[in-house]
């Protein structure tokens, strides 16, 4: 269905420019990243995009340090490191995938989060995606394509991931034939692969993660492979266990040698957890992760997995609108992990959502900390002081958030919302506007701005407020007349 749309809204044009390409033949970096921000902006139109700030933090924490350590090792060079992105949007779909775009945008699937056994694996993956980027593979690829146009090529970028999302769409008559050959054409080398799990294993472990998380992980895959599970795995498709990857991953195993996995925490068994259950799934399998925590003989599993299993009936509770049941499962989560602190935050921020789910924002707002540096803590705890009434709170500590986050589109949201509730429609409307241009829709920003604009006009007052938006609204139009060049 996407990929109808998309080729509607990418014209093909036979006499359109060529991309430029730099002197090694590669795609030149700012326009890798423009095409990368044409394929981010279409994602995050898309209904399975969500910003969870819980799995968002969580995977930051793995991410960060793996770019860290890619830069010490030096396989980040400057000016890529400048110029890109470094974006991970995710994905709600239940299928296991990751992958990475042009421009240092990388996508990740809630299914993935959901199967990963322990951090390390799924840094593992992240790790690997990370390579194929700083080692300029996609920008090798679409050099290839070089009588495509950037337009072009966001479309077929686009049709081949709404083709590995979706299996049923392969079989359509448009979208099978153009996808499959589009995948074709965007599919890395063999000696790319190796490349990726060669230099990922290195800034894995360098970044401090198990090394037998890239031996679990690729077990996982060679297992998946040989049962041929392509529905459930579309990463295997673009990333298939060739007999070279796997004579390498057991050259690496021997390295390392043999070691038992790590232990499961219960901050990853609540992260992976919430991945299932937002992964988009129906009444029924939300009525059987309720009914797995209310299980006689759960009490006998380690306190992890029991923390894991709470947290889900929690999150699906919430969701099948039983707030009693989301309360009791939040409780008992609370009382398994005292020991460990990042899970007890993750506990204490799940019986506050609770409450604000069932009306009780003033206990959120109690059970929050408004100055937190977690992102997830701060931006519920100024979802719960808006509910509460108290948005003044709210919109100084998003302000000030925002002025170190300024792509943080969710803030700006609830920024938006905590000044429309003070009777600040002009602040509201610059707020919400902003957050279309964090998430690269600048046309919509542009009318969010103009019509700001008119308002100030009319109303004659905050001129302050109205002298920032006239500079924003000349700084988004001064970025569409660029686009439009480019086009
Ligand atoms: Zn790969």
């Amino acid at each position: 269905m996407v990929f109808i749309a998309i080729l509607g809204f990418f014209p093909f044009s036979a006499n359109a420019q060529l991309p430029s390409l730099g002197d090694g033949g590669e795609f030149e970096l700012g326009a890798e990243r423009r095409l990368g921000e044409r394929i981010a902006r279409e994602l995050y139109r898309d209904p399975d995009y969500l910003d969870d700030p819980v799995i968002g933090d969580y995977v930051q924490g793995i991410w960060q340090p793996l770019l860290t350590a890619a830069r010490q090792r030096g396989d980040l060079a400057v000016d890529i490191d400048r110029r890109f992105a470094w974006q991970i949007l995710l994905g709600k779909d239940r299928s296991i995938n990751a992958f990475a775009l042009p421009g240092g945008y990388l996508g990740l699937h809630l299914g993935l989060v959901g199967a990963v056994a322990n951090r390390d694996e799924l840094a593992s993956v992240l790790a690997h995606e990370l390579s194929h980027v700083t080692q300029r593979h996609i920008s090798r690829l679409i050099s290839q394509q070089s009588r495509q146009t950037p337009w072009v090529m966001g479309a077929l970028i686009l049709g081949a991931l709404a083709a590995s999302k979706n299996p049923e769409a392969t079989n359509a008559i448009i979208a099978g034939s153009q996808a499959a050959a589009a995948q074709a054409q965007l599919n890395f080398s063999r000696d790319m692969e190796r490349e990726a799990d060669r230099i990922g294993f290195g800034v894995m472990t360098q970044a401090g993660f198990d090394p037998q998380g890239f031996v679990t992980m690729f077990d996982k895959l060679q297992q998946a492979s040989r049962l041929n599970d392509n529905g459930a795995f579309p990463y295997l498709r673009t990333h298939p266990m060739t007999t070279e990857r796997i004579a390498d991953m057991q050259a690496r195993q021997q390295m390392t040698g043999v070691r038992v996995a790590a232990a499961l925490t219960a901050e990853h068994a609540m992260v992976a957890a919430r991945a299932r259950v937002l992964s988009g799934t129906g009444p029924d399998a939300l009525r059987a992760r309720v009914a797995e925590a209310e299980a006689p003989n759960i009490a006998s599993l380690p306190a992890a997995r029991q923390a894991g299993l709470h947290y889900g009936a929690a999150i699906a509770s919430m969701k099948l609108r039983d707030p009693a049941s989301a309360a009791r499962h939040a409780q008992r989560v609370r009382e398994l992990v005292v020991s460990e602190p990042t899970a007890e935050m993750l506990a204490r921020l799940l019986v506050a959502e609770v409450a604000l789910e069932a009306g009780d924002p003033q206990r959120a707002v109690g059970l929050l900390s408004v100055q937190s540096r977690t992102r997830a803590e701060v931006l519920l705890a100024c979802q719960a002081l808006v509910a509460a009434g108290q948005p003044r709170e709210a919109a100084e500590r998003l302000q000030t958030w925002v002025a170190l986050h300024p792509v943080d589109a969710t803030a700006w949201e609830h920024l938006s919302a905590a000044w429309s509730l003070l009777g600040q429609p002009l602040r509201a409307i610059r707020a919400d506007a902003e957050a279309h241009v964090a998430r690269l829709d600048l046309s919509a920003a542009l009318d969010r701005l103009k019509a700001a604009q008119e308002m100030a006009r009319r109303a004659g007052s905050d001129h302050v407020e109205a002298s920032i938006i006239d500079t924003r609204a000349r700084r988004v139009e001064s970025l569409l007349r660029e686009q439009a060049v480019e086009r």
